[in-house]
């Protein structure tokens, strides 16, 4: 199980990994927890990138491509591995393709998550996320809010300081004009599998595991 998860912020693609990873028993690897996890560790790698994130800007491609590499070399990825929020840029997918190619793995499909922006920021003002085992939530269809225990582990829940409606919008304006043109890349190679972010959690776990 190798897969690229790509699509928009908010359409369900961190959901799908944690799900996907715990049933194929492969890592996770998501970019944005990763930046998250460093700049609450306060390290140089957190310091820079989180006046970028706050802006809903995107961590320069050397800094990404760098940590990409090093936790893809890992002998814990070695058998699997489900790619979250990388590549974000044409600079990132070609890179991506030489690590994998140094790396001797060529089985990989990307999961291309599709879903109106409207839905995005509807779904992104609504998501919780639990500090303690990073399990995501809405708060309409779960039923939580902040303050509410988190319903698995009942951990912290709070809302991602880049969540909020104006820093959403210009994540989406990045995504259009630098991110969405990537999939034409993967497009050409063949690897790319359609999944409608619409759908349920379940529903979409169930289709990307029928397709890949
Ligand atoms: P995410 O959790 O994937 O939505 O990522 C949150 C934020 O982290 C993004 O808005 C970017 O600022 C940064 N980030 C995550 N992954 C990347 C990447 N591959 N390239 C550049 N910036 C990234």
């Amino acid at each position: 199980m190798r897969l690229i998860l790509f699509g928009p912020p908010g359409v369900g693609k961190g959901t799908q990994a944690k799900l996907l990873a715990e049933e194929f028993g492969v890592g996770h690897i998501s970019t944005g927890d990763m930046l998250r996890a460093a700049v609450t560790a306060g390290t140089e790698l957190g310091k820079k990138a989180k006046a970028i994130m706050h802006a809903g800007h995107l961590v320069p491609d050397d800094v990404m491509i760098a940590i990409v590499r090093e936790v893809l070399s890992t002998p814990e990825n070695k058998h699997g591995f489900i790619l979250d929020g990388f590549p974000r840029t044409l600079a990132q997918a070609k890179a991506l393709s030489k690590i994998l190619d140094d790396l001797k793995i060529n089985d990989y499909k990307v999961v291309n998550f599709e879903l109106d922006d409207d839905d995005i920021v509807r779904r992104l003002s609504n998501r919780l996320v639990c500090r303690q085992d990073g399990k995501i939530f809405n708060a309409d269809l779960d039923g939580v809010t902040l303050g509410t225990p988190c319903p698995s582990c009942g951990g912290e829940l709070y809302q991602r300081d880049d969540d909020k409606e104006e820093t959403v919008r210009k994540r989406l304006k990045v995504y259009h004009t630098t991110t969405a043109p990537v999939i034409e890349y993967y497009k050409a190679g063949g690897v790319v599998v359609n999944i409608d972010g619409n759908s349920s959690v379940d529903v979409v776990n169930r289709e990307i595991k029928m397709m890949v």
